[in-house]
This record gives structure tokens, C-alpha cells and sequence, in this order.
């Protein structure tokens, strides 16, 4: 039987694609190092097999949360409902394995969640399996998690309007309007859950952290003090492990059609736009988008997902502004966002700062221009623009406005700051490409991730 006599790692990754991929990306990189891997997922997002290695085993927990919390964006009540739900499926469904895989191939060596998955991890703890977060987002945001109580204690937070452009001290280089924080969730829910997680985390056998030394040595330093349990930085994990199928990756298929019209223009005079793939924008901001790109004249790939302009679904664009733009760039609804940003045609990445679309492009070079929009993104736009200082932030308040939009194009794309942005992300890629180099802190820390699993 395929997969039989190699010892069994069980990854549970959290439904949100920016969750979902980066943990099946540490699935296939541990499978290419001799383990071998089931995948417990809910209906909420649910693999094709066919996607994956033949011996990889898929196993579905039904995960349910009342329609009407699953409909709100209470990103906090669902993630504890969620993980309430959960803790008898996973229980089930990891014993059963249990007793199976004993008599089959060598047993389950550990398991891997989310570490939002918190009840999951005290469940394996519990079933004697050892058990290991993975953080999807970055160590800076981490940080932030554990420090949450005290960021409330010290009124931070709720960030206040006169107290938003303070620097917080505890977290530099974080100002107050960075943290943290989902306006759909009450703060003290949002507190909760993070506190929880932070448990999980401390009570683990080691966490996973979708980062690179490269960037952050320092955050990395602090939480492995603070947890004392061991920390692996592994990014850019999509270069370490072999390529998942596109299909796997995103919400739809990808329109491929792009890179061959990206083969037809200038090196780095393309300017690659998109928002990952939960960002929400009203129309009137999709519009001042459209006519920034207008207006800066430059060549584009632009990602218009569905569900991308709140209540416009259609993405149409008015009064001839679509034919303008048309003519010079290329609108897809999803894009192979990894291979357009390795594509040299691809000058500069106009993004909503998600954390994997940050390390994606500092992983091929290109340097960003950020406009994030909620949760992790304020804080890493912080990072990309005053720490690696390899992007720039589109002024003004959070609405985007066409004439913010073409300064910071222009700024980019234009000037000579630009060019010494652009300088400072080609540093940061060749250091990103040691990284996972035979002897580079990404590619020790896998090794040193597989020798721990192994010992288990
Ligand atoms: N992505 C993609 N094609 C697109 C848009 C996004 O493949 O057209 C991928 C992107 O490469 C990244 C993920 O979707 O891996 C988005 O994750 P991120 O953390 O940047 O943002 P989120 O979607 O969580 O807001």
C-alpha cells in the first residue's frame, strides 16, 4: 500500500484560504521529506485528492456553526464556536486513526493544526499524540497575540482616534492604528480567542511559523523566550515544498491566460493588483481604483474576484473607464498570483498586505505598494514600509481615493526612491533565497522541524 511503513503526520488546517494554503504547503514539504500525511479538514473548504500525492489520505470532520454566527463577521464568536464544534468530530475521527494506523504503518507521529485550532491540540494532548501549531501570519502578529490583555490593559486598545498615530511601545515599530483587531468582533471575544490560542501555543510541542528568519530574527527571538517551546521559521514554504496543482490554491481556477500576455511586456513595467482572497471593497472605492490605474498609465494585472466590490457583483466598470483600461492591462477573477509575481514583466505589487501575499513577494523581489484593509494587513504594510522598507503605503486615510492612488504608482514605479526601494527588495530576495539554501535558517529549520517529528 502506497504510504505504508512511513510514519503519519495529521495536518488541520483552518478553512480561510490564507490559513489553508501555507499548512498544506507544510504538508507537501514534510511529505517530500519521507513523512507521511492525512489531512482533517471541514466542509467548509475541502480538498480535491487529485491535487495531491497519491498516498496522501483526507479525512472530513463536520464542523457546524449556527447559520447565523457563520453568515456574521464575527471572526471571534465563529473561531470559538468553531473550535467548540470541532473537539468531538477530531476526537472521533483521531482516535479511529489511532487504532487503525497502529496495525497499518508505524502510527501517528503527531499532529499539526492551526494554531487557532486550540481545541483540536488539546484534544491529541489528551490521546497521548504530541501536538504542534502552525501560525499562518507572521511573528510581529504573534507577538501582538500574546501581548493582546496587555495592550487592552494599557488602552491601546480599542484604538481611539486621538491615540491612533501613537507609538506602541511595548511592539515597536507598531503605531496604535496597526494593531490588531476585527471591527466585526467584540474586542473582548477577539481577546479571548487570541488567549486561547496563545495557550495552545505554550502548551505545545513546538510552533510553526509561516516567516523567515531573513525578516524577523528579532520576533522570532522574543516568542521562542517567551514560549519556550521550540519555533521553526519556514517561508517561503511554496519554495520548499514540490508545487501543489494551481487548482488546490485558490478559490476558482486561475486565469493562466495573464502570464502569456505578461510575456509580451516590458520587464518590471507591469504593475500586479489584488486584494488575496476575503478583502471587500464599496463600489465608489473600486471606481477610484480603476481610475488611479487610469490615470497612472501603466500596464496591469488586476485580480477582480466576484465578491470582491460589496454588492456589485458584476464588476463593471462605468462610462468607458473598462474600455481605457482594457487596452492596457488584463482583469482576471484569479490570478496564479506565485507565478505572476516571479514573472519579469512584474515591476511592482499593489497589494491589501495579506501576510502570505508579503512573503510571496518579497520571495520573488517585487517590491509593494500596500493598502491593507483589516486585521494582520495595517501592521504588515508597518513592516513593509519603515522596517524592510521594501513598499510604500498609499496616503491618506484608509478609503482610496484616485489621486493617492497614481502618487503612490508614481512614487513606485517612478521615482528614485522607487529605485532604491526597489534595490532594497533584491537584497531581501537573495537573502529569502539563502534562507532556504542547504545551509539557510529555513531550509535547517524544516530539517530540524522533521528530526523533532521523527523522535516523537
Ligand atoms: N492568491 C492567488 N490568486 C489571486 C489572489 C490571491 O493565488 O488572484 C493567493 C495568494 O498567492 C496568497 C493567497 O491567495 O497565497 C492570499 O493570502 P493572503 O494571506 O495574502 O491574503 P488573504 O486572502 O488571507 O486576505
Amino acid at each position: 500500500m502506497a504510504g505504508a511503513g512511513r510514519r503519519r503526520v495529521v495536518f488541520f488546517p483552518f478553512p480561510f484560504l490564507g490559513h489553508f494554503n501555507p499548512v498544506l504547503r507544510l504538508a507537501g514539504a514534510l511529505h517530500a521529506r519521507g513523512l507521511a500525511v492525512t489531512v482533517f479538514h471541514t466542509e467548509q473548504r475541502v480538498p480535491d485528492p487529485a491535487d495531491y500525492p497519491a498516498d496522501y489520505r483526507f479525512v472530513s470532520l463536520p464542523v457546524e456553526v449556527p447559520p447565523e454566527l457563520a453568515a456574521s463577521e464575527d471572526i471571534a464568536r465563529m473561531g470559538m464556536a468553531m473550535n467548540d464544534a470541532a473537539e468531538a468530530p477530531f476526537r472521533d475521527r483521531l482516535a479511529a486513526l489511532l487504532a487503525e494506523e497502529e496495525a497499518e504503518d508505524g502510527g501517528v507521529l503527531c499532529v499539526i493544526t492551526d494554531v487557532v485550532w486550540y481545541s483540536a491540540q488539546a484534544v491529541a494532548r489528551e490521546l497521548g499524540v504530541p501536538a504542534l501549531g502552525i501560525m499562518t501570519a507572521s511573528a510581529a502578529i504573534f507577538r501582538v497575540y500574546m501581548a493582546y490583555q496587555t495592550l487592552i490593559d494599557k488602552a491601546y486598545l480599542p484604538v481611539q482616534d486621538a491615540r491612533k498615530d501613537d507609538p506602541v511601545e511595548e511592539l515597536p515599530p507598531y503605531l496604535v492604528k496597526d494593531l490588531l483587531r476585527h471591527d466585526t468582533s467584540k474586542l473582548e471575544d477577539f481577546a479571548e480567542l487570541l488567549r486561547h490560542t496563545v495557550a495552545g501555543a505554550r502548551q505545545s510541542s513546538g510552533l510553526v511559523i509561516n516567516t523567515l528568519g531573513a525578516i524577523e530574527a528579532a520576533n522570532l527571538e522574543r516568542i521562542r523566550e517567551d514560549l519556550s517551546v521550540p519555533v521553526f521559521a519556514v517561508a517561503p514554504l511554496h519554495k520548499l515544498a514540490p508545487s501543489a496543482k494551481s487548482s488546490s490554491l485558490g478559490e476558482t481556477q486561475a486565469d493562466r491566460g495573464c502570464l502569456g500576455w505578461l510575456d509580451t511586456q516590458e520587464p518590471g513595467s507591469v504593475l500586479y493588483v489584488s486584494f488575496g482572497s476575503l478583502a471587500a471593497m464599496d463600489p465608489h472605492e473600486f471606481v477610484e481604483l480603476a481610475w488611479g490605474l487610469a490615470l497612472s498609465k501603466r500596464p496591469f494585472v488586476w485580480v477582480v474576484r466576484p465578491k470582491l466590490i460589496r454588492g456589485f457583483e458584476s464588476g463593471e466598470l462605468p462610462d468607458g473607464l473598462g474600455e481605457e483600461l482594457r487596452g492596457r492591462g488584463v482583469i482576471v477573477s484569479w490570478a496564479p498570483q506565485e507565478e505572476v509575481l516571479a514573472h519579469p514583466a512584474v515591476g511592482a505589487f499593489f497589494t491589501h498586505s495579506g501576510w502570505n501575499s508579503t512573503v510571496e513577494a518579497i520571495a520573488e523581489g517585487v517590491p509593494m505598494i500596500c493598502h491593507p484593509l483589516h486585521g494582520d494587513q495595517y501592521g504588515n504594510a508597518r513592516y513593509v514600509a519603515d522596517v524592510w522598507r521594501v513598499g510604500v503605503e498609499v496616503d491618506g486615510s484608509h478609503r482610496l481615493e484616485r489621486g493617492s492612488i497614481k502618487a503612490a504608482i508614481g512614487r513606485m514605479m517612478e521615482s528614485g526612491e522607487g529605485r532604491e526601494i526597489g534595490e532594497r527588495m533584491k537584497a531581501l530576495k537573495m537573502a529569502a533565497e539563502d534562507g532556504i539554501g542547504e545551509r539557510g535558517s529555513s531550509h535547517t529549520h524544516l530539517s530540524d522541524l522533521v528530526a523533532l517529528i521523527k523522535s516523537f
